[in-house]
């Protein structure tokens, strides 16, 4: 797109007051101070109200001040999602410094790159995580300060220059007042690493700006529309992708924040569900897929959800369906990445389309955000035509969209994911003419037969839709004959008995005779990532080591 040249340029006469979460942080301490978050103990909650945690992240950023932490200093967090968690999310970026929440699930040697590559020089760590964090401390280079919340901090040992705090006496020690300071726009607020499919775990800073503008999208109707009257739950992780955006979004609008710590099994989240009666929640399709089987044996009323939003890993329709129909409960599937802020497209139908093709646009990917502009490309290079049939790697471009990764020492760090300006997203799919985007792979997953696209998230979901699947991943594997096949890993419900025959022959009316698959492997559970989705390169490895046992059917004769 051209952007206009300034020779004759006119100059607004607008402000040009920088977009700052100091600025929201000062609002939701004020005009929504009695919102609340709360975090689930087990058994109840701990509430704290937005003017309360306004007050703590006043005392945090006076206590990190004097610990030595300066503007753009990064500040680790290694927490659950709690109330702690929140106040630590709102006082660093307002204090000028940077928030890096640390991914608890990544390897040892992941964590201590993550830690090291970003400089962290305080890390605030959850008492119940210190045995994950413990023997990682001797390896982080840059860290000069622990504090311990929810714990006891005399239960970690501290190798020497590192001093250990009490998260409790610290602040107890502290002022309230901070005066929180309005920095560039363009400063970064907030990191997340993403530990990506390969090499090391990629770091992306986001800007005051781009988590402003991000907050505004999360509380339009059609992001997610989060507002004042709603009570969220926030599965996904808080070191994930910033929770999807909403504990900043919440700040802006008021929305209350109800936050599950370390219960996040099916069983505790649906009893954190009857107490507090959420009207919205955010999780990967894994977390739905327990809540699910679990409202089948304990049936529970939740049409106090408004609705959910989903998304991280494709959903599977037949789990869309099952909470419209047995739950009265509307799933809302969106795409985006860490690199994304995350929001980049949103599954909302189109209010004018007829009442049976609404389903194709709820089960998309969603339609891009306005800020938010998409391109495909062929193999070749070529843009293809948004015809909602022709399939290209998506490559986005806006506000909140990274565009390089962060390099602590000048040199780029995979410069080809960014392309020109627009940020490559690996994700292979189609686009309509009205901006609803469908993906059909990850482009290193898609399955090409004798020349033809097999889309593999397509199978999954076919075969999840069957009565005796649990879950199910596809990957493509080498084939003489026709370059590669899918290989479907089946996980089926306990005492179900379809064979592999039979879950092939539920397909054939959805799929081309040359694309029904004949390699069928029956797993206990589908490896998962640290984020909770499909590892697909899991499956592959142990595939390529001889070490699943393949059923082989009759294969197609032509494709
Ligand atoms: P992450 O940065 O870990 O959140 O991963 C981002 C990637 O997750 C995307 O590039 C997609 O491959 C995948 N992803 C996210 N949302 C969806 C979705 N709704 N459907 C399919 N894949 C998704």
């Amino acid at each position: 797109m051209a952007i206009c040249d300034h020779d004759e340029r006119m100059l607004s006469t607008m402000q040009d007051e920088p977009l700052s979460l100091a600025t929201i942080l000062r609002h939701a301490m004020t005009s929504k101070a009695d919102a609340e978050v709360a975090t689930w103990t087990g058994s109840e909650v701990r509430r704290m109200t937005f003017g309360e945690m306004g007050r703590q992240a006043g005392r945090l950023a006076n206590a990190l001040r004097e610990l030595g932490v300066e503007q753009t200093d990064r500040v680790g967090t290694f927490m659950w999602n709690n109330n702690e968690h929140f106040v630590a999310y709102n006082a660093i970026p307002a204090m000028g410094s940077v928030l890096h929440a640390l991914n608890i699930r990544l390897f040892p040697e992941q964590l201590t790159f993550v830690a090291n590559h970003a400089e962290d020089k305080v890390v605030i760590v959850d008492g119940s995580l210190l045995p994950l964090f413990g023997p990682l401390l001797p390896g982080l280079k840059s860290v000069q300060h622990v504090i311990v919340a929810n714990g006891d901090a005399s239960a970690l040992e501290a190798p020497a220059g590192v001093s250990v705090h009490s998260y409790d006496d610290l602040l107890a020690a502290q002022s309230e007042d901070f005066d929180f300071p309005v920095v560039d726009e363009r400063m970064a607020a907030a990191m997340c690493y993403t530990s990506g499919t390969t090499g090391d775990p990629k770091g992306v800073a986001y800007s005051h700006r781009s988590s402003v503008l991000h907050s505004m999208q999360v509380c339009t109707s059609d992001g997610m529309g989060l507002s004042e009257r709603d009570n969220t739950l926030v599965i996904v992780p808080m070191f994930h992708a910033n929770a999807w955006g909403l504990p900043y979004a919440a700040l802006m609008c008021g929305a209350s924040l109800l936050m599950p710590d370390r219960f996040l099994q099916p069983e505790p989240i649906l009893a954190m569900m009857q107490a507090e009666q959420p009207t919205f929640a955010a999780a990967v399709p894994t977390i739905w897929t327990g809540v699910l089987g679990q409202l089948a044996a304990h049936p529970q009323d939740i049409t106090h959800l408004r609705s959910v939003i989903v998304g991280g890993s494709a959903v599977p329709p037949a789990m869309m369906k099952a909470f419209d129909d047995k739950h009265g409960v509307p799933i809302l599937h969106a795409w985006g990445m860490t690199e994304t802020s995350p929001l980049g497209s949103v599954a909302h139908p189109p209010s004018r389309v007829p009442q049976d093709e609404v389903w194709d646009y709820r089960i998309s990917q969603g339609q891009f955000a306005a800020s938010v502009q998409a391109r495909l490309l062929d193999d070749d290079g070529n843009v293809m035509p948004h015809d909602g049939e022709s399939l290209g790697e998506l490559e986005v471009k806006g506000p909140w969209i990274a565009s390089s990764y962060y390099s602590a020492d000048g040199v780029a760090v995979e410069p080809e994911k960014f392309h020109h300006g627009w940020l490559r997203t690996g994700d292979v799919g189609k686009i309509t003419a009205n901006g609803y985007l469908t993906l059909v792979d990850r482009s290193k997953d898609v399955i090409k037969s004798g020349g033809e696209w097999i889309s593999s998230v397509d199978l999954e979901n076919a075969v999840m839709s069957h009565s005796d699947v649990v879950e199910a991943a596809v990957i493509g594997v080498p084939d003489d004959a026709w370059d590669e096949r899918p290989l479907v890993a089946v996980v089926l419900h306990e005492g179900a008995s379809a064979d592999a025959e039979a879950l092939r022959a539920s397909l054939a009316t959805t799929f081309a005779k040359w694309q029904l698959p004949e390699r069928w492997v029956f797993i206990s559970e589908v490896p998962k990532t640290s984020v909770g989705k499909f590892d697909k390169k899991v499956i592959r490895a142990q595939y390529a080591d001889g070490q699943l046992d393949v059923v082989t059917l009759a294969g197609p004769t032509r494709p």
